[in-house]
């Protein structure tokens, strides 16, 4: 029998890029072909990642090149375009493979995409999801999907009674994706997964694949019956438990300097503060002002990442932080950074993050401990996962007008940073969890396996 060719489809946003090369990858280690589809332009930043004889790059336009940039008004219009023309990329790569006799075994997409799930229905193909969040989350959206509505928003899941679902975690207000609170701008992309959960009721044996492992969600990947969510991750790009002489897509999206590298070097042992808001968030001016005042006052060296808020030219004012000066004396401030290698670098001793679904894991992996700082949609789930149920870190809390401010800031930090049993016991659970993630990640670990399986189930139906 020839070798299953199979189509994987990735959103073309870095935070579902990575997780899709890294599946791709594991896919090629089983001898199979692979062709892995993004956008153009979402392609064009990916230098480095070479196509061979069993791996392709097919691309699409989704009229970014063409100058239709989206703004976030139009997000919603960007995404019906994404769509649309994502489906009829599809189409004909279905059809030349076919014309060809290589037609493909299923097709792998990330979330959410309830599109190509028709797509691929009109050919006949499989078709799975790849989530990359975690399968608590899934699960707050099925079960939000499934009649528990006033369970989740109710305005009085406070943290004495919070709202306790089948298999997971307590959850009080403050814990629910930001999408599903009522008013929400971002109301029409809980519409997209409420048709991708629909797809899913649909099929005859609904799974999921999930970015997550065994370990880490072991309680909540069996919470419902009628749902198979199969862990194969953590996918990661080019991280520590890897095995080094495989290569192959074990690149990184980053190109740039790495000074901050040989500054890191010469930092000691768990002393610096690494602090990042993922591809696409930016924190106001006042919010930046305030993560500022809180860095300078516990005096620890830190590496902080700030991204423009957008390509549009800034007022010169927008951008300068009032203590610039005496910020540069103690820390150092880079656009963008190879995260991983900086997470991975011993001198890293906490994490203030955002709490975006591939930090949380990029973190649990290195072992570091986080100060989460959640400000939308799953950022809000991670970062009760980070406090509550893993104990790996600190939430910080945001004053009346919703601005963390850089006392609130230090008092977090100092928790982590500052020794103390607290401290010792959140350095040691992440100790423990990243054991946990490099077994699941090796090669034959619980990530393989499960992945394995699944291939086995698809070849055999
Ligand atoms: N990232 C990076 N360098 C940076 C900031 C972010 O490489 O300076 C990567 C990070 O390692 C992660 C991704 O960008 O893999 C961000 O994904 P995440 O899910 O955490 O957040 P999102 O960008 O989706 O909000």
């Amino acid at each position: 029998m020839a070798n299953p060719n199979f189509l994987v489809v990735a959103f073309p946003s870095q935070s579902h890029i990575n997780p899709a090369l890294q599946l791709t990858r594991r896919l090629l280690r089983t001898g199979a072909s692979v062709t892995f589809t993004t956008t153009t332009s979402a392609h064009r930043r990916m230098r480095g990642f070479q196509a061979s004889d069993r791996l392709t790059f097919a691309t699409y336009s989704d009229g970014v090149e063409e100058g239709s940039k989206p703004s976030s008004n139009s997000l919603e219009h960007h995404m019906d375009e994404t769509a649309r023309r994502c489906s009829e990329a599809l189409r004909q790569l279905i059809e030349a493979s076919r014309d060809k006799g290589q037609s493909f075994t299923c097709i792998f997409y990330t979330a959410v995409a309830p599109w190509l799930a028709d797509v691929a229905h009109c050919y006949d193909i499989p078709s799975v999801v790849l989530w990359i969040q975690p399968a608590t989350l899934f699960e707050i959206y099925y079960y939000y999907s499934n009649g528990y509505v006033d369970n989740i928003t109710n305005e009085s899941n406070g943290p004495s009674s919070p709202t306790q679902l089948p298999g997971l975690p307590p959850l009080t207000g403050r814990d629910v994706p930001s999408f599903l609170s009522p008013g929400s701008p971002f109301g029409f992309l809980y519409t997209l997964i409420e048709k991708q959960i629909q797809v899913l009721k649909e099929d005859r044996r609904p799974r999921v694949l999930v970015n997550t492992f065994d370990a880490l969600e072991s309680e909540q990947l069996k919470a419902i019956d009628e749902l198979e969510l199969v862990a194969v991750g953590p996918l990661l790009p080019s991280f520590v438990g890897q095995d080094s002489s495989d290569t192959s897509l074990g690149g990184d999206l980053f190109q740039g300097s790495r000074d901050y590298i040989e500054w890191l070097d010469t930092k000691p042992e768990a002393s610096v503060i690494y602090v990042s808001f993922g591809s696409i968030s930016t924190l106001s001016k006042p919010q930046k002002e305030e993560m500022a005042r809180g860095l300078l006052s516990t005096g620890r060296p830190f590496l902080w990442v700030i991204r423009k808020a957008g390509e549009e030219k800034q007022e010169e004012s927008e951008d300068q932080l009032s203590c610039e000066e005496e910020l540069l004396k103690q820390g150092m401030i880079v656009p963008w950074c190879s995260q991983v290698e900086v997470l991975s670098h011993p001198s890293i001793g906490c994490f203030v993050t955002h709490c975006g679904w591939n930090s949380t894991l990029e973190s649990l992996l290195c072992g570091v401990p986080m100060v989460a700082f959640p400000l939308w949609a799953d950022q809000l789930t991670n970062a009760m996962l980070i406090e509550d149920v893993w104990r790996v870190g600190v939430r910080v809390k945001g004053n009346e007008q919703g601005v963390v401010e850089g006392g609130e800031l230090e008092r977090c930090l100092e928790l982590i940073m500052g020794g103390g049993e607290r401290s010792e016991g959140m350095r040691g659970n992440a100790r423990n969890l990243k054991d946990s993630a490099i077994e699941a990640a090796k090669e034959g670990g619980s990530a393989d396996k499960n992945l394995k399986a699944f291939l086995e189930e698809i070849a055999s139906s």
